[in-house]
């Protein structure tokens, strides 16, 4: 695929000239090349955008829930004939090897394009009580907010649950991965729907998405991104009083209890650093602190030293890359950063570090890397690096293991470990989080996901995702 030049937006139904005159440039991490461009949309095309969404917002509303999801099934085929394209355009602007990318990040989300009748189906959107009626409405206009690292899925959760509630949409997808997004955008066209009721205007964060969640005709904002982002969006949106579901950071836990043989805890070490390394750790939910007991520390250091060595970095193309690059140059500055601070404040780094990985000196990458002997009050056991960085945390008891894992701002997902499968239960349901994965358990594709704390609020996914993008009224008669 060559340069991917756009110059338009979608607003109404067509694609537009945008009023602003930026540009933003989209570079391939693993080349640095540049390999596509954007319009940096302005205030004044977003306040275009969300006229067109709310003058499409009474039809669509009025249009039967099961005719709403047909059109998103529409859009998940035609994705899914393109799906090559889409594969490669994610693969290349964000970096993520080839096989992953064909997997969760584009098979996924069409999938969820597709579910949509289904899940109409199932949805009751009027019911008698008394003699009144209560009604299941779409929220209205809303600005969706994606950011780069899982950019369809987190695009396909807000976009396809919002159309088939009845709101119509603007998205502002992320400027660092935003070509996947054009793709939906011709989708949307080729699938006929209403002109106004999905809409793309790409551009910055304080500029167009400000705009955007700022906007008075605009009745909710989904946002999925960093926490910083998150409260800023809050703030804003609060001022015109609008629904808000925020999807934010992580510091996830992952509890390894003190009773199992050395050969099976090699295999849970195992599985935690492959969860903890996906998409190269750029991933919210990404299990990033393991937290094990002391006693077993050189056993579990053991093994995840050769976990961490058995992990492919290279070209996202080369089928046996299993770690691509980070996004960005100034992501890869963050993660060094971090991996500075924490030999700084006296973990101990058994793998990995800043030093760029041999063999290849082009490229945002970082090698896998490991702390070990970290403790729960240090920053990198507290704040999100959203890197290939893990913290291993030695602690003496059950209960020391619980307060550790809630002992951090977020609560967005957790797994627990234990040869007792009651224990591991019962531990899990101390733990405040979203999701909580008992021994390994990976829980039905459309389980709700979402966060406590400074994590977010809001669920997607499912039935519980398309219940955030509706609204209850009643007609009392
Ligand atoms: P980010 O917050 O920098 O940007 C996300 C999106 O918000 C982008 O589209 C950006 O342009 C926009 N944005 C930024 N500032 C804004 C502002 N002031 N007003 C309006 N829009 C603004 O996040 P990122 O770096 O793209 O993504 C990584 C973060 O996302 C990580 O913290 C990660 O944990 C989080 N994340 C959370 C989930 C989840 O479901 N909880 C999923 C994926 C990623």
């Amino acid at each position: 695929m060559g340069f991917a030049k756009h110059d338009q937006l979608y607003i109404g139904g067509e694609w537009v000239a945008p009023i602003g005159t930026g540009v933003i440039e989209v570079h391939n991490p693993t080349t640095e090349q540049l390999i596509g461009q954007i319009p940096a949309g302005s205030a004044e095309d977003m306040d275009k955008a969300v006229h067109a969404a709310a003058a499409a917002l009474p039809s669509w509303l009025a249009t039967p829930p099961g005719e709403r999801a047909a059109y998103c099934e529409r859009i998940g085929k035609y994705m899914m004939d393109r799906l090559d394209d889409l594969v490669d355009t994610i693969a290349r602007e964000l970096g993520s090897p080839l096989e992953f990318t064909r997997g969760i990040q584009t098979s996924w989300p069409i999938a969820k394009f597709l579910a949509m009748p289904a899940l109409a189906a199932e949805t009751v959107f009027a019911e008698e009580h008394g003699d009144s009626v209560i009604l299941r409405e779409g929220v209205g206009v809303v600005a969706a907010i994606t950011p780069w690292n899982y950019p369809m899925l987190q695009i396909a959760d807000k976009v396809a649950p919002a159309l088939t509630a009845g709101c119509t949409v603007i998205l502002k997808p992320s400027e660092i991965t935003p070509l996947n997004a054009y793709l939906l955008a011709e989708a949307v066209h080729a699938s006929g729907l209403p002109a106004g009721v999905f809409n793309l205007v790409t551009g910055y964060g304080p500029e167009a998405g400000e705009a955007l969640v700022g906007h008075p005709l605009v009745d909710m904002v989904s946002f999925t991104g960093s926490t910083r982002a998150g409260r800023r969006i809050s703030e804003i949106a609060a001022a015109t009083v609008k629904a808000t579901a925020m999807e934010l950071g992580g510091k996830s836990p992952n509890i390894i209890l003190d009773d199992f043989d050395e050969g099976r805890l090699r295999e849970i070490v195992a599985a935690g650093i492959a969860n903890c390394y996906e998409n190269s750790g750029q991933t919210c939910s990404a299990l990033t602190r393991m937290i094990v007991p002391r006693a077993q520390l050189a056993a579990v250091e053991a093994a995840a030293i050769q976990a961490a060595a058995a992990m492919q970095l290279g070209d996202p193309f080369a089928a046996s890359t299993v770690l691509g690059p980070l996004v960005s140059e100034a992501q890869r500055e963050r993660v060094r950063d971090y991996i500075t601070v924490g030999v700084a404040e006296g973990a101990r780094l058994i793998v990995g570090g800043i030093e760029p990985p041999p063999g290849l000196p082009v490229g945002h990458f970082v090698a896998a890397t490991i702390f070990s002997d970290v403790r729960p009050n240090m920053r990198i056991a507290q704040e999100e690096i959203f890197g290939p960085v893990l913290s291993i945390i030695p602690c003496d008891s059950e209960e020391e293991a619980v307060a550790i894992a809630n002992g951090t701002d977020y609560g967005l997902a957790a797994a627990v470990w234990s040869s007792d499968p009651a224990r591991a239960k019962r531990v899990a349901l101390r733990i405040r989080s979203g999701i909580v994965q008992v021994n390994g358990g990976d829980g039905p594709p459309d389980a709700p996901f979402g966060g406590f704390k400074q994590s977010g609020h809001g669920r997607e996914g499912g039935k519980f995702g398309l219940d955030e993008f509706l609204s209850t009224r009643t007609l009392c008669i």
